[in-house]
């Protein structure tokens, strides 16, 4: 007897491992393993959630004009190339699908976004990955990777589990000497809580020719990742390609609604960005005194942090001790990063605890 088969590849995908959410028998506990929010959404948005209850039964709009008319007002970019999607992941997956088959190649940094891999696979494309320079994407060594057979190159910036980034000349730079079949997917999830002189989410490129989208998430600084939201923002051409081929619905009214009500929270996005600001360089310089390494130029809302391979004292061991002490922060194994942790920017009580515990895992006392 034959019994089905998926095609060539699927059964090489390791399915995503997402971060822990729960410690068995703990009912309070420190989530800092998924990249959140620290604050939850904008109670505009949970407002706008609670009345719509009652019209679950509607369709959603197919073409999520409204959201799309919202985004495109604060972000001051044009609507009709704005394309949403079931989160960011779900806009990787239909580029991956509609620009990458089997034989083609689809290229990201080492430590890249782990659904680059795994859209890839699924499309029957070839994973490729760039080695990094010091934790960070190396244009060179991306460049160097490219072969005929590229056809999309997936960059987050910042990226995450690094939390390090590209200037915008490295970004120009790229996109300039990249072969202009091939679509760069500037990945920017995390552009909201960057303040760096040097750095620009990617809009600009996209303007600049046919061949350059940038995505972005509600899951992050909107805090709105169980609603799934994302949006890319593309040329004209590939914007009618993403359109051809996405559901017809593929977003929900909640997520449309709750978006628009977050991102025209203005006061509550700086509120979180500020925050992020004080918490992100506080916990970095705290890590530091412990000893430990974080990546200079960390600008998400997370740090990566690197713990020593002495036994008692791995990124494995503080794991464990810190789910001891309910906090839950992100093992970074998948990423081939087994010596690190990622720990997302919560509340200022969450931060202190995680700290508190790290010290005292360390064994420093002052
Ligand atoms: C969280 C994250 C996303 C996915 O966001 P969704 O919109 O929730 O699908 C995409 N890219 C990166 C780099 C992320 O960290």
């Amino acid at each position: 007897m034959n019994s089905p088969k998926p095609r060539p590849g699927i059964l090489d995908i390791a399915p995503y491992v997402a971060g822990t959410s729960s410690i068995k028998g703990q009912t309070e506990v420190i989530k800092l393993s998924s990249n959140e929010g620290a604050f939850g959404p904008s109670p505009k948005a949970v407002k706008a959630l609670q009345e719509m209850a009652a019209s679950a039964h509607r369709y959603p709009d197919g073409n999520s004009a409204n959201v799309r008319q919202a985004i495109a007002e604060i972000y001051n970019l044009n609507a009709e190339q704005i394309v949403c999607g079931a989160g960011s992941d779900e806009l990787i997956s239909l580029l991956c699908q509609a620009y990458g088959g089997p034989g083609d190649e689809i290229l990201y940094s080492r430590h890249g976004f782990l659904m680059y891999e795994i859209s890839a696979r699924a499309v029957g494309a070839t994973p490729v990955s760039a080695p990094e320079t010091n934790l960070t994407a190396d244009v060179d060594h991306v460049l160097s990777c490219v072969t005929d057979k590229t056809r999309i190159l997936f960059l987050a910036n910042p990226n995450n589990p690094t939390g390090t980034y590209l200037s915008h000349s490295e970004m120009h730079r790229l996109r300039k000497n990249l072969r202009s079949d091939i679509i760069l997917v500037i990945d920017a999830a995390y552009a909201e809580f960057v303040e760096r002189n040097d750095y620009q989410a990617g809009a600009d490129l996209v303007d600049l020719g046919d061949n350059t989208v940038m995505t972005r998430t509600f899951s992050k600084i909107y805090a709105l990742g169980g609603l799934r939201l994302g949006w890319a923002y593309c040329p004209p051409s590939i914007c009618g390609i993403l359109n051809r081929i996405r559901g017809p619905f593929n977003v929900g009214s909640q997520a449309m609604i709750c978006g628009e009500a977050a991102v025209n929270d203005l006061a509550f996005t700086k509120k979180c960005k500020d925050h992020n600001d004080t918490w992100l360089t506080w916990t970095a310089v705290e890590l530091r005194k412990l000893g430990l390494f974080v990546p200079e130029n960390s600008v998400g809302n997370f740090v990566l942090v690197r713990f020593p391979e002495t036994p008692g004292k791995t990124a494995a061991d503080a794991d464990a001790f810190l789910q001891n002490h309910n906090i839950i922060i992100r093992r970074l194994e998948g990423y081939g990063l087994a010596d690190c942790l990622r720990i997302t920017i919560g509340l200022e009580h969450e931060m202190r605890a995680v700290i508190k515990n790290l010290r005292l895992f360390m064994g420093k006392n002052s």
